[in-house]
């Protein structure tokens, strides 16, 4: 079915405003509004007007099932159809939709991650209708249509077993904290949201391929591959022209986002080959989550229908570029005002400067945890490992806002600050322009761009809730103690500049302009005393420890239980992803490359032997024999004690941090010895002779 792409595809799919208002009675509409818009607890009665005509318009676009659409702690969503109808008792059937079905379900998804919250004969949990994310129709081209009501998971208990939740009150914190620095300046908008951008990078490759690597299956990354000849040495691959069938790949995703409601923008080629990026236009960090947990599962979908296989691992081949997720986040009034737009003269915009500052002094004061809000298996690879961001987490300001602080912590007040020059290239016919004031820095895990920051660390695999709720989370916090003091001074603007100079002085450390990818970086980060948890294992702790916890019961957006039930998930989640890991590793060494080699090994044995017989003594062929015989057995010896060291796992399997803890220190850490071998085969044996397909073939064949 080809159908061109036209912008009147946004949002065919999506019960959106639009759709609500011209479809819901006049009164309820408004009811629906305030809550969406200024976040107004929501009049349940309205829930049946809402129902028939989410329930109706869905059936016109032949929606036969409905499901409560949620994000369990898996980085997935997830979903069970129900279908509209309804026994009458006579045999016959209706179909049957109400509020009470749009509100609440019952779900008993007992085999969802709960960090130990419920235990699978407990196994009743909740879901809950958030109004604040528009339904849509997922369709699948031959299949079913189905009416997805993005909700909240919770248990019996009422503890969140969800991204969502803790987002959804983390988004609320800081609205109420922002509100109170704002009155303090006069400012009274009805509520104020946070926004995200993320920006999403995956690779592509041919579909028969990855069916044949077992590693790419399982894992989503490759285990074994010797580096092709060629990489992204040339920059060839960075905004380069897009080939044709990635072209038409681009497209029925951007049909499919579209229709979704979801506004595709940017797209293009990224560093490594085979890896491309694509951008929609920001929504509220609520919005932005759930679309981007679409988009995910979108690009699969569509990789899959166009021949191709979507890898958004972080780190699917070695000795390339992985793949990550840029956040760009910012806050913004419902008057339209962003609060950390710097506007024309930064040096006197005592707001901006204050929310500049809480927010510095929020990612000072929980480095560690930020850090670990975008850790993941996969996201070990990138993070102060083979690539950067490092872990060290520093926030870029560049040179504008960075002579601005500096100003501030020496001076107490800043004067006059750089502006963007106009700039004439020389060239005639090419228009002057006025650059901006400051540059890129791409080496920052938490970088300003302008009138956001963009948080760089977040792995291409995650659910942004949990980062997300992070980052608003520790800002909200900051600014509720700022508010604390500023609220009972009596001269308000002068307490505001000593607020905004104290708070620079004490976390200028924070600030680092210079490269984030270079050794000295690490040594002076060290020197500033900001932590570098070099693996996700390592950083879990920040998530549990008192004033963590306190911070978070305190703004209430997670009770102790559900924090501890995170860290839990989180370290179980890490044995489990390098269990499979090491599994799938032993099975290619065993089943596919040993037996593979050693057939080849024997032919050229048999080869050997035959030209000895006529007298030729066979001396290449006796050494390529022995080379590769030493390095097969080296193979066959490493994965026989991966699979020990995978066996005595199970001896710590009672202390989960010391069990996930042993899986990063002994099991992963063997991999490489079990690799090395294998990859030095790779390049020995015949091509047709290696069991599966090699990175060139991978990256080189999309
Ligand atoms: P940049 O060129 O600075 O990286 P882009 O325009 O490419 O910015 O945008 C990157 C992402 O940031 C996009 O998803 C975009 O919608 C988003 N974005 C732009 N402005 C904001 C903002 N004020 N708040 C949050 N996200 C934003
Ligand atoms: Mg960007």
């Amino acid at each position: 079915m080809e159908m061109e792409l036209s912008s009147e595809m946004l949002g065919t799919r999506l019960f959106s405003e639009a759709t609500m208002r011209e479809r819901l009675p006049k009164a309820v509409f408004k009811e629906l509004k305030k809550t969406i818009d200024y976040g107004a607890p929501l009049d349940t009665a309205i829930a049946d007007s809402v129902a028939i005509a989410m329930r109706e318009w869905a059936k016109e676009l032949g929606a036969t099932h409905y499901t409560h659409w949620f994000h369990p702690l898996t980085n997935l969503t997830a979903e069970k159809h129900d279908s509209f109808i309804d026994p009458v008792g006579d045999g016959t059937f209706i179909t049957e939709f109400t509020g009470k079905e749009l509100i609440k379900s019952e779900p008993d998804g007992s085999s969802f991650p709960s960090g130990g919250i419920r235990s699978t004969c407990a196994a009743r949990g909740y879901t809950v209708w958030d109004s604040t994310s528009p339904a849509f129709v997922k369709e699948i081209p031959g299949g079913c249509k189905v009416l997805c009501i993005p909700t909240i998971f919770i248990s019996y208990t009422g503890e969140s077993l969800d991204f969502k939740t803790p987002l959804l009150r983390s988004s609320d914190a800081v609205s109420k904290q922002a509100l109170r620095i704002l009155k303090l300046f006069g400012k009274t908008p009805t509520k104020v949201v946070t926004s995200v951008g993320p920006e999403q990078e995956y690779f592509l490759v041919n579909k028969e391929q990855y069916l044949k690597r077992l590693d790419l299956k399982l894992c989503g990354r490759t285990l074994f591959g010797a580096p092709a000849p060629k990489g992204q040495e040339l920059d060839d691959q960075y905004f380069g022209v897009i080939k044709d069938n990635i072209s038409v790949f681009m497209k029925q995703l951007n049909r499919d986002l579209w229709e979704y409601g979801i506004p595709a923008k940017t797209q293009h080629n990224e560093v490594a080959p085979a890896q491309h990026e694509i951008a929609p236009i920001y929504g509220t960090t609520n919005v932005g989550s759930d679309q981007n947990a679409l988009l995910m599962e979108t690009l699969k979908k569509v990789a899959d229908r166009t021949g191709f296989a979507c890898l958004l691992h972080e780190k699917p081949f070695a000795g390339v570029n992985g793949s990550g997720k840029h956040n760009n986040w910012s806050v913004t009034t419902t008057d339209g005002e962003n609060l950390i737009d710097p506007g024309k003269e930064p040096e006197n915009n005592l707001q901006f400067q204050l929310f500049l500052a809480a927010i510095l002094a929020a990612v000072d004061n929980n480095a560690a945890l930020l850090r670990l809000s975008a850790s993941s298996a996969g996201n070990d690879h990138r993070l102060g490992a083979n690539e950067a961001p490092p872990a060290i987490i520093s926030a870029y300001l560049g040179d504008q806002l960075g002579q601005m602080v500096d100003e501030l912590i020496e001076k107490g007040e800043a004067t006059s600050i750089t502006k963007g020059k106009r700039y004439n290239s020389g060239c005639a016919v090419v228009p002057e322009f006025t650059m901006d004031a400051t540059d890129r820095n791409r080496t920052s895990p938490f970088a300003f761009t302008g009138n956001k920051f963009e948080f760089r660390m977040v792995g291409s695999t995650q659910a942004i809730g949990f980062p997300m709720m992070v980052l608003n989370t520790i800002v909200a916090d900051e600014l509720g103690k700022m508010a604390d003091v500023l609220e009972k001074a009596d001269d308000t603007e002068a307490a505001i500049k000593k607020m905004i100079v104290d708070t620079l002085r004490a976390h200028k450390r924070i600030i680092f302009n210079g490269n984030g990818y270079s050794d000295e970086w690490v040594v002076e980060a060290e020197k500033r005393g900001l932590p570098n948890l070099k693996c996700m294992v390592d950083a879990i702790p920040s998530l549990v420890t008192d004033e963590v916890i306190d911070m978070f019961e305190r703004l209430e957006i997670m009770s102790r239980r559900e924090v501890l039930a995170r860290a839990e998930v989180l370290y179980e989640n890490y044995a489990k992803q390098i269990n499979i890991e090491a599994l799938t590793m032993i099975e290619m060494s065993r089943k596919q490359i040993v037996p593979a080699v050693m057939k080849y090994e024997a032919a050229l044995a048999a080869g050997a032997k035959d030209l000895k017989e006529l007298g030729v003594k066979a001396n290449a062929q006796v050494a390529l024999i022995n080379a590769i015989d030493e390095r097969v057995e080296a193979l066959k010896l490493a994965t026989d004690e991966l699979e020990e060291l995978v066996k005595k796992a199970a001896e710590k399997e009672d202390d989960i941090p010391a069990y996930a803890k042993y899986y990063h220190d002994v099991v992963f850490a063997y991999f490489d010895t079990v690799r090395k071998p294998a990859d030095e085969l790779e390049k020995m044996v015949d091509e047709e002779a290696w069991p599966f397909p090699t990175y060139e073939k991978l990256l080189f064949e999309q």
